[in-house]
């Protein structure tokens, strides 16, 4: 997962870091055991927005991406 990278920009984000950071989802102080959410009930609402939008990105996507001519890859010549 991306955990890591979600975790590092999330800081660098930050201006202050003794400033209590607060859940992106109803504003509530975080908690540790869900950063950067208070609950695991806002990281589940969360997560339902991110499903739901990469759902609604990734369908014309892919169908780009069908209807995309596959390049017919060339063997490097070997001398
Ligand atoms: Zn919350």
């Amino acid at each position: 997962m991306s955990e890591t990278v979600n975790k590092n920009s999330r800081k660098t984000n930050g201006k202050s870091s003794s400033r209590p950071l607060r859940c992106p989802i109803c504003g509530a102080p975080r908690q540790q055991e869900f950063r950067p959410f208070c609950s695991k009930r806002c990281a589940d609402v969360d997560l339902g927005r991110w499903l739901s939008e990469a759902y609604v990105v990734s369908g014309p996507a892919s169908e780009a991406a069908e209807e995309a001519p596959s390049m017919p890859q060339l063997a490097p010549k070997e001398d």
